[in-house]
């Protein structure tokens, strides 16, 4: 990609070629070649602590004293990823001759092939934008100010990053290293980011010694002021033949107070940025704490153990061990085996450049070799097994455990990912396309929409729901709900004999139309104006329940306008106002249609053949009272008779009760169901499309501008996932 592009430099460049571990590593390679390592049976590759000693030479012996004079040590990498990267160790040496040939010094093609798809993936997808959708694996670099983070990046990746004093990481740099194979092929880089106004800017840089004013430049235009910070991502992309296969994420330092000019919460905003980082299970933490301090007290380590608890994704940098005051190794060493506080990846200890080192120029590669010798000749620190001292040492670590991380979420990516997609294609149909640009073809548009809306309204009214459909949407449900309750209110008005005040009533109405009656007859007018009343009654249920559905019809209404026409601002409005015009109108049309049923009830009037039966079995059981009561007139008093007068109008109101509390519960509920399910909603239908049709000025069918964002922002994701899934097809 980049370097291709700087082929024809490539010459010039090679001069400008970055100073890096490699460039060490090819010296420490020319060292006994192994024999093949043997795969044992598991997959995995016989340990290479032979191989660490091997190179080690004469030290190897001292490495294995420590181990046997303080004990079991908890190997930092005693881990699943030992068995690789001892592999890659013995790779490593095994590669010198390829070495010679002119392939990159620190890692061997097969381990390359291994290694490199993995991470192009990750940096593919994330340079589509993916972490915005999903998590994505990641190495992210932490401490407390002046730690050393930038010192040791630098380190790794061989180029100069800016350094001083106060924080001058002021974004998270994401820094992807490319080892470049083709070795005419030199030195690339570009640097990519979002300024504070939102807009892309990338740019190639030339040499590695450009990077450093780069990378400031970016950070001017990300922040404001000169000390300000961001959390957006720098991205600085190298490829060159002297860099490991690593993706880096280098974050501000733990500040602890505020210098001039910085927002006094400070502390509080890098913190916020970090976890950002760091609380993601896919992220490696790369905890940078120096020597020369109590690690306990290190901010970072907290932060890692807080996010981290159990360890598992951290691993543990030592910086300064040049700083260390005398008499303080022990306790360093500790802290190195992973005795002070665990981490189940261990800890490395590197020595950078210190301020003085820079100050007289020192190059990276020097400062490599300055490294090793540092190590080598230490009386403490020379005990140090390989794979835990030294750049090289950890970068080859961080590879290997970054790739392996991947190689573990991989397949939830590719869950995630067919979830997210399905999600958003299901977000764009709703949305709809954008619009044509023509008036016709605008208006064809709204048709649609419309005749959309009215299909959805009718499957509501007739109880045709889609899953997972909210409960306010399910019209006909809610609406028979109501008729149910309508329904037992009804049922609840049947006149009884344990009603006291009904008896009442009804003996105080004999009272006042005795005189009238005949033999053998209930008081007509008493009855009358006893079922008036029940019916009366019934009304109120009638008009609650026709209120509940409007409400339900209301709600109804207002989610399906928002859901079809808020893409046009300057309709929805028009489009409200119609649809409750309608409604409010069909509400009073029920009203009437409701008043009508009832005055007919006032009729009472039946030819219900069922009732005709039971009042005529009545008549003949109140003439057997009758009858009873004139033999036995003696001891029939006044209130007896009243009693059994009553009791007889009871019987037969019940018994008409009957006839009309069967009318009502279905009249009441047909009428509203007939008129706000059905004609309501047929007239909303020609309505609306009468209103679409005849839309004076189709320029009315302008989206609204969020709704048009939405649609590219859903589309924009929709791509970003295409491709991750086409990628992530590949593993
Ligand atoms: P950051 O704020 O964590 O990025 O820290 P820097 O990388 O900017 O380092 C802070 C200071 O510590 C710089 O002056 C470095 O030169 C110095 N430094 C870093 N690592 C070492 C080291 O291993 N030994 C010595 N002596 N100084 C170091
Ligand atoms: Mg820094």
């Amino acid at each position: 990609m980049m370097g291709r592009s700087k082929q024809s430099k490539g010459d010039d460049k090679a001069k400008k070629v970055s100073s890096s571990p490699w460039a060490q590593l090819k010296e420490e390679q020319k060292q006994p070649k192994l024999a093949k390592p043997v795969q044992n049976p598991q997959g995995t590759f016989e340990t290479a602590r032979g191989a660490s000693a091997l190179q080690n030479n004469d030290q190897s012996e001292e490495v294995y004293d420590v181990h046997d004079n303080e004990g079991p040590v908890v190997h930092g990498a005693a881990s699943e990823t030992q068995s690789e990267l001892d592999k890659l160790s013995r790779e490593s040496i095994d590669s010198t001759d390829q070495h010679e040939q002119g392939i990159s010094p620190s890692l061997t093609k097969e381990f390359d092939a291994q290694v490199r798809p993995y991470i192009d993936l990750i940096d593919n997808l994330r340079a589509y934008g993916l972490d915005r959708d999903v998590g994505l694996p990641a190495v992210a670099v932490i401490g407390d100010q002046s730690s050393g983070k930038s010192s040791t990046l630098e380190a790794i990746c061989g180029i100069q990053l800016p350094r001083g004093s106060g924080i001058v990481t002021r974004c998270p740099l994401e820094l992807r290293m490319k080892c470049q194979r083709e070795k005419y092929l030199n030195w690339g880089g570009k640097i990519s980011y979002k300024d504070k106004h939102g807009n892309k800017q990338s740019k190639d840089i030339d040499t590695s010694e450009s990077v450093e004013e780069a990378v400031k430049e970016a950070q001017d235009a990300m922040t404001e002021g000169e000390v300000g910070i961001s959390e957006e991502l720098i991205t600085l992309e190298v490829t060159s033949p002297n860099v490991p296969d690593l993706t880096l994420i280098d974050l501000p330092g733990i500040a602890r107070v505020a210098v001039e000019g910085q927002p006094a919460d400070i502390g509080r905003q890098i913190k916020k940025l970090i976890k950002h980082y760091i609380q993601k299970q896919e992220t490696i933490i790369l905890v940078v704490i120096p020597s020369n301090v109590d690690i306990a007290t290190t901010e970072a380590l907290q932060l890692s153990q807080e996010f981290d608890p159990d360890g598992k994704r951290s691993l543990g940098v030592l910086t300064k061990p040049d700083l260390i005051d005398k008499g303080a190794e022990a306790q360093v060493l500790k802290a190195v085996n992973n005795q002070v506080i665990p981490l189940r990846k261990g800890y490395t200890m590197v020595k950078c450049r210190g301020q003085a080192a820079v100050d007289e120029k020192q190059t990276l590669k020097e400062a490599i070799q300055d490294e090793k010798d540092f190590f080598e000749n230490h009386d403490k620190f020379r005990v140090l097994p390989q794979d835990q001292r030294g750049i090289p040492s950890l970068a080859k670590r961080l590879t290997v455990e970054l790739v392996e991380q991947i190689k573990n979420v991989v397949p939830d990516l590719k869950t995630d990912v067919r979830k997210k997609l399905e999600d958003t294609r299901e977000e764009l149909r709703n949305l709809g396309d954008g619009l044509p640009l023509t008036e016709e073809g605008r208006q064809g548009v709204l048709l649609d929409i419309v005749s959309r809306f009215k299909d959805e309204l009718k499957g509501l009214a007739k109880g045709e729901y889609t899953t997972n459909l909210g409960q306010e949407l399910r019209l006909l449900t809610e609406v028979r709900r109501r008729f149910d309750t309508f329904g037992t209110a009804v049922e609840g008005m049947a006149p009884s004999e344990d009603d006291r005040y009904l008896m009442i009533d009804i003996k105080k109405q004999v009272a006042n139309h005795r005189g009238r009656e005949l033999p053998n007859f209930i008081m007509y007018p008493v009855f009358e104006a006893l079922v008036r009343k029940v019916i009366r009654n019934m009304k109120d249920p009638g008009e609650l329940c026709l209120k509940d559905v409007d409400r339900s019809i209301d709600i109804v209404l207002d989610k399906l306008c928002n859901k079809w026409f808020s893409r046009f601002p300057q309709i929805m409005g028009d489009v409200k106002t119609i649809v409750s015009a309608l409604r409010v109108a069909a509400k009073a049309t029920c009203e009437t249609k409701l008043d009508e049923q009832f005055d007919m009830e006032d009729l009472i009037y039946t030819q219900d053949k069922t009732y005709l039966r039971e009042i005529d079995i009545l008549k003949e059981k109140h003439k057997k009272d009758e009858k009873k009561r004139s033999y036995m007139s003696q001891e029939y008093g006044k209130e007896d008779k009243e009693q059994q007068e009553a009791e007889h109008i009871l019987d037969a109101l019940n018994c008409y009760f009957t006839v009309c509390y069967r009318r009502v519960i279905d009249m009441v509920p047909m009428i509203i169901r007939h008129q706000m399910l059905g004609v309501l909603v047929n007239r909303i239908g020609i309505e609306l499309t009468k209103f679409a049709a005849n839309l004076a000025n189709a320029n009315h069918v302008v989206e609204d501008l969020g709704v048009m964002q939405k649609r590219a922002e859903l589309r924009d994701r929709k791509n970003r996932l295409l491709r991750a899934e086409t990628d992530l097809s590949r593993f």
